[in-house]
């Protein structure tokens, strides 16, 4: 009994234990307790079972009794797996199942009892309970039972449909679902079951959810021209830059061997909805063999298959099926989002920079856009035109040159805001001025040089000396963000001049437009000032020519340097709102670059000396108290200062609730991650309420 007794305490301190309560975020020094109870046998004959039953379908939530069980077996027998057990009930059966004798055929009386009694502890528990039973000699015992673990089909299911059957109130059906258990209702997963049998051959950071199968290619181009042979292809890489953004979007999935959760790649699939995995040290790419190696000896080719689950961060080997889920004709989805919205007390917006993203965020319910990156549209896709002008601009040496190329870029950035803000109809679109170094927009291998040097008619020489001229040794911290737009005024007046064009016009086409204007990387009030004149004149020389009295519009600015959070006092006498872009408070404040955390993050996570990633989730005790006092500083001088967030963590459990509970009014998500924010939002109102005002 000792021997029995101390083999339970033990197994609290074994490998899996402990790494399951890494995951569920269970703490440690919780230990465990020990039942001491009589015993009862399924395995005195054929007059004896025992089984495993949930009072309702753990898979898909639906309010069925389901179950397993064995004849003449304990209950060991049912969970090893080494028999296949019967099914409990017709329901219950399975194409493994099929042919057994269910239990309610084979002992009717004590199935009869059993679903009572399971039906009981249901209304009792008023949630799913996962029970155990031995029947003995013809007698049924119920062992124990406790809630069960469910999917989050499942969860959200049984919440609406308890909710329904008033089994439950309103605030118990949203507390039910974890937020991120939404994830699996939104994004194409990996086959459960068929996961459960491959063996994983790497591990990385789950940098985008959903799950994603493809042949393996090891550069943008390659993935271009594969996909556009129809083949399903995963980029691996070992980080990505915006040249291989055009690969990443034909690619099913994105694999890389390094960066952190707000790496380029981390960022642009997470905004895709795709698939991601980063900083999978695991592998080794071999570039010119055109293979990558795994830590347990195995090697992928070109064109081998691989599937990826992007919300654990796995890897396994081969072609697995995938299972697809529309969000619109689930109806447990629509009600538990109609509860949620009712309870919310901060707004949910999304990052999006194109009418496509726009119309996917509307869809999953954001009320306005934090974040549109004027400089994604020159990426990638598409956008041959406007980058090749954003590139000749570039290289311009003087103010004159400088104009005519804006001048060509006027047109694309001026379609692609007004169709954004058009998508949006009076919804509030935080644009943001040009942000990155403008290096990122050159490209840097030779061929590339070239034929760009042949494009703008300019010499290999020449060019070379601009693109050395803007290298920098650490571009996160140079020439970027406001600082450009201080630099070359022009930029910001280009810009500008298109939003409010692109706002006028559609007012005037009686759409509703309702613009603001973000200055990203500022440090100190005077830059704001510097660009608010421009804006102030643009604004006039816009009415002016539209014949317009007024184009409703905010001025704001990011908050994303630890002085500006530190003076955001000053900041709010020349900023009508705040955005928290969070990923680079994070770098800035940490010292931790966003793109090379995965080198060692895995190591301080695995030796608990960070509990969580800070760039996935708020460091609440740093930064944390960086974003409260630049809200309450900023506030002191603007007590109507409208406070969001834009970082990745607009989208992170956790971090929204942060972000109710400091008084914010919008956070600002992928639209992917929309969904998610409502219900931590849903959730936070219920457990701290804000006064009402
Ligand atoms: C941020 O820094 O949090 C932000 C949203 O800007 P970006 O990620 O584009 O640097
Ligand atoms: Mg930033």
């Amino acid at each position: 009994m000792w021997g029995g007794v101390g083999a339970v305490f033990a197994s609290w301190n074994g490998k899996r234990a402990i790494e399951y309560r890494r995951i569920e975020k269970i703490p440690h020094e919780w230990g465990t307790a020990v039942n001491v109870q009589a015993m009862v046998f399924g395995n005195m004959g054929d007059d004896c079972c025992t089984g495993v039953a949930f009072t309702r379908n753990p898979g898909n939530g639906e309010n069925h009794f389901y179950g397993e069980y064995l004849v003449n077996a304990q209950g060991e027998d049912v969970v090893a797996g080494i028999r296949t057990p019967a099914p409990v009930n017709q329901y219950s059966k399975n194409a493994q199942s099929e042919q057994f004798v269910s239990l309610e055929k084979l002992m009717p009386a004590q199935y009869k009892e059993l679903f009572t009694i399971q039906r009981r502890l249901e209304k009792h528990y008023k949630d799913m309970q996962d029970i155990e039973f031995t029947i003995e000699k013809g007698k049924l015992y119920m062992l124990q039972c406790r809630i069960g673990k469910r999917n989050g089909v499942a969860a959200v299911r049984m919440a609406t449909e308890m909710h329904k059957e008033k089994l439950i109130d309103a605030k118990t059906a949203i507390m039910r679902v974890g937020p991120n258990q939404l994830v699996e209702l939104l994004l194409p997963m990996l086959d459960p079951k068929a996961e459960l049998l491959a063996p994983v051959i790497a591990k990385g950071l789950p940098a985008g959810p959903g799950g994603a199968k493809g042949r393996v290619v090891f550069s943008s181009a390659d993935a271009v021209a594969w996909a556009a042979k129809g083949e399903k292809v995963i980029l691996v890489r070992e980080e990505t830059s915006p040249e291989d953004v055009d690969g990443m979007h034909k690619a099913q999935a994105i694999l890389t061997t390094k960066g952190g959760m707000t790496s380029h790649a981390a960022l642009v699939a997470r905004g895709w909805g795709k698939c991601c995995i980063v900083g999978c040290s695991d592998i080794e790419i071999h570039s010119e063999a055109k293979n990558f190696h795994s830590n347990n000896g195995l090697v992928i080719k070109e064109g081998d298959w691989i599937s990826l689950n992007g919300t654990k961060g796995t890897v396994y080997e081969g072609s697995m099926a995938l299972v697809d889920i529309d969000i619109d004709k689930n109806q447990s989805y629509k009600d538990l989002m109609k509860l949620v919205d009712k309870t919310k007390q901060i707004g949910v917006r999304a990052n999006a920079e194109t009418p496509r993203d726009a119309t996917t965020a509307v869809k999953f319910g954001a009320e306005g856009i934090g974040l549109f990156r004027t400089e994604h549209m020159f990426y990638g896709e598409g956008s041959e035109a406007p980058l090749f002008q954003l590139r000749k601009m570039i290289v311009s040496k003087t103010e004159k040159e400088r104009r005519e190329a804006l001048n060509g870029l006027f047109k694309y950035v001026k379609k692609d805001v007004k169709d954004t803000l058009s998508v949006m109809n009076g919804h509030p679109v935080t644009i943001r001025l040009l942000d990155p170094p403008l290096h990122e927009f050159v490209p840097h291998d030779k061929e590339k040089l070239k034929q760009l040097s042949k494009e703008l008619g300019i010499s290999m020489g020449m060019l070379n000396r601009r693109v050395l001229a803007l290298h920098e040794n650490n571009p996160m911290l140079g020439h970027r963000g406001v600082r450009l737009g201080i630099s070359y005024p022009e930029i910001t007046e280009m810009q500008v001049r298109a939003i409010f064009e692109a706002a006028a016009e559609l007012n005037k086409a009686g759409k509703k437009a309702f613009p603001e204007i973000m200055v990203p990387v500022t440090v100190i009030s005077h830059e704001l000032r510097h660009q608010k004149e421009i804006v102030d004149r643009v604004y006039k020389e816009v009415c002016e020519k539209l014949g317009v009295k007024k184009i409703p519009y905010l001025y704001g600015t990011m908050i994303e340097t630890p002085r500006a959070a530190l003076r955001a006092d000053f900041m709010a006498n020349v900023a009508d709102f705040f955005s928290f872009g969070t990923n680079d408070l994070t770098q800035m404040s940490f010292g931790f670059s966003r793109d090379d955390i995965g080198g060692f993050l895995p190591k301080y996570l695995d030796l608990k000396i960070l509990p969580d990633d800070p760039f996935q989730t708020i460091d609440q005790e740093g930064i944390g108290q960086l974003i409260k006092a630049g809200t309450e500083r900023g506030r002191v001088t603007k007590p109507n200062l409208k406070v969001g967030i834009c970082g990745e963590h607009g989208g992170d459990p956790e971090s929204v609730k942060f972000c109710h509970r400091i008084g914010m009014n919008y956070v600002s998500c992928s639209p992917f991650r929309v969904p998610i924010a409502r219900l931590a939002a849903a959730q936070a109102a219920l457990e701290t309420p804000r006064k009402k005002k």
